[in-house]
């Protein structure tokens, strides 16, 4: 079995700035002290505050929120993120702290970086191999497109990934089980303490195939909560949910929202989704980057998303071909019946 952790040796000597770097969390040092915006809630504020070494009653390698008022040790911090156990933080931290005491086997078991798959062996199932998109989804394409921008260094993979129940009732009832394994989609655990938790996610991963978002949606009836949620500091423009699914396809759909490219999918037909009723400049050039020549705006058939198709198109059309792929009023691609989405591309 694994080795004996040594949790206060882990508490001292692990690297909070290498954690978060792990993490993907950008941070600011001042002195002793980090600051960050808090992962563990939706943080817009910097709230986050790491203490590296000891002031006043404030022990060192701690953090604390000051807009969630959690607080921990840097073990509490990495479980916490990693969905896991303390022991597992604590495995991560020696691990990327190079404490050493994680043991050999372990660390070779895992993937780089040491953090746990979300949803193993549903990602890469067999199964998706027989569905006609299954050749496109190569997640290793190294033909990414250049940066979208070069002042704007986009969205950092990340190194962490979520628990996430695929088997849970809200995504078992929308999303059949070839496109729960294909998108790795499912229910954040809901007794964690990640700002995604009790939310239904879906991963979004940059041209190359990396991971480096999970946007969450509310499950609940809760007016309060948001009906999706972002993680802090993600730059969803600079994004196209799927879009490492189509690297290489000349035609693709865009589409409002993630379980329409989802439906899409299912039926065969290549999506991307710009995550609102607004696509961008770098969304449009992300497609160009990996090929795509012909784009079929097929957003929601709702006032807002047919009001939104004139400024897509016109942004499509200054670099590829575009046409309005126009869904029955009320309509969208997720809930529309099959035939009328095969005419958007007809
Ligand atoms: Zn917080």
């Amino acid at each position: 079995m694994g080795k004996l952790i040594k949790f206060d040796h882990v508490n001292t000597h692990g690297d909070f700035e290498k954690l978060l770097s792990h993490f993907g969390i950008d941070y600011t040092k001042k002195g002793n002290q980090l600051r960050a915006l808090c992962p563990l809630h939706e943080d817009t504020n910097p709230s986050l505050s790491i203490a590296l070494e000891a002031d006043g009653d404030t022990k060192p390698n701690t953090f604390h929120c000051f807009g969630c008022h959690q607080s921990g040790s840097i073990i509490d911090f990495a479980a916490h993120l990693d969905g896991g156990t303390l022991r597992e933080g604590a495995e991560l931290v020696a691990e990327i702290s190079g404490c050493g005491v994680a043991p050999a086997k372990t660390k070779s078991a895992k993937k780089p970086g040491g953090a746990k798959q979300p949803v193993k062996g549903r990602t890469s199932s067999k199964g998706a191999n027989s569905h006609p998109t299954a050749g496109k989804r190569d997640t290793s394409h190294s033909e990414a497109p250049e940066s979208v921008s070069d002042a704007d260094p986009g969205n950092k993979p990340l190194r962490f990934s979520l628990q996430l129940d695929c088997a849970h009732p809200y995504v078992a009832e929308r999303i059949n089980a070839w496109a729960r394994e294909q998108f790795g989609i499912g229910v954040c655990d809901p007794d964690g303490r990640s700002m995604m938790a009790g939310r239904c996610c879906v991963p979004i991963h940059n041209a190359k195939g990396e991971l480096v978002a999970y946007a969450g949606r509310r499950i609940t009836d809760d007016p309060e909560a948001e009906k999706w949620l972002f993680p802090p500091g993600f730059k969803k423009m600079q994004e196209l949910f799927n879009l490492h699914r189509v690297v290489g396809v000349e035609q693709v759909a865009l589409v409002e929202g993630f379980f329409d490219a989802v439906r899409l999918a299912e039926l065969g037909i290549p999506a991307v989704a710009c995550m609102g009723t607004t696509a961008s400049e770098a969304q449009v050039a992300l497609l160009q980057g990996i090929g795509v020549r012909r784009v079929v705006v097929a957003f929601d058939g709702d006032e807002e998303g047919q009001a939104a198709v004139p400024a897509a198109l016109s942004l499509v059309t200054r670099c590829m071909f575009a046409r309005h792929g126009a869904l029955p009023v009320g309509e969208d691609p997720a809930s529309a019946d099959e035939m009328a989405v095969r005419q958007l591309i007809a």
